[in-house]
């Protein structure tokens, strides 16, 4: 489903990503791991589009993309879930959710939000509040649920748990893992390694721009590369 090639990214002359290669199957889910700074946001944002890479291709379902709009790369099928989730606080959760299926129309944006609910009924309770108005935990529900309008293909997920108390994070994973059931196709990147590596196929751990280990979720708990991966900042 998603090929990237030796790609490479610059903030000015700061240089985030150093040839990074990754390839996901239809409908994997997997983790990216690493420590603050390894560049894992700035992968996320070279797939979506919204930070372009300076070097290398991003392949999506045999299109090369590497140039193309991020707006046009959601028609494509590839959603993100941005860090600190970025939902507009002044405006009622359904609206919100609105905002995610500009590509539909009325009566599939209409189904789209009756599956949002079904999936997070606490958003149900309060369509009609101001996003700003409710938890974190909601806040994620939400931003998860906006990216879902979209019916993606390809479902980023930058940090879900960020901030979050434990309880309130097993949510999250548990809607992650529910997705995957569903068959989406997730790249999830975490801090909360272990939490994330439960609920994926496979497993990346990034370092300074590169990806040193790619294999097995289950494998990669276990590993020194993962150990390493934290104390490398
Ligand atoms: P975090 O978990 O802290 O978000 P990350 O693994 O997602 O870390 P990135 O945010 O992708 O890492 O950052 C990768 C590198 O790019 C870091 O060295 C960071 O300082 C640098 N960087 C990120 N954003 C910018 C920016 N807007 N301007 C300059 N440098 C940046």
């Amino acid at each position: 489903m998603l090929e990237i090639r030796a790609l490479t990214s610059h903030y000015g002359r700061v240089q985030a990503l150093h040839g990074v290669g990754l390839a996901l199957q239809e409908r994997e889910t997997v983790a990216l791991v690493g420590a603050n700074g390894a560049g894992k946001t700035t992968l996320i944002n070279a797939i979506s589009g919204t930070h372009r890479a300076s070097g290398g291709a991003v392949i999506f379902r045999g299109e090369d993309i590497t140039t193309v709009p991020a707006h046009r790369r959601v028609r494509l099928g590839i959603a993100q879930v941005p860090e600190g989730r970025q939902v507009f606080t002044v405006l009622s959760v359904e609206d919100n959710l609105r905002l995610g299926a500009y590509t539909l129309s009325r009566a599939a944006a209409a189904r789209g939000i009756e599956r949002v609910y079904a999936m997070f009924p606490v958003l149900r309770e309060r369509r009609d509040s101001p996003a700003g108005t409710l938890s974190g935990g909601q806040q994620q529900m939400l931003a998860i649920g906006r990216a879902l309008m979209a019916e993606p293909r390809l479902l980023l997920l930058d940090e879900p748990s960020m901030g979050l108390a434990p309880v309130i994070a097993a949510e999250i994973f548990a809607a992650i893992a529910a997705l995957r059931r569903d068959g989406t196709t997730i790249l999830l990147v975490e801090q909360n390694a272990h939490a994330a590596l439960a609920v994926a196929d496979r497993g990346c751990v990034m370092e300074t721009g590169r990806i040193v280990h790619d294999g097995p979720a289950n494998a990669l708990q276990y590993k020194d590369e993962l150990r390493r991966a934290y104390l490398a900042a």
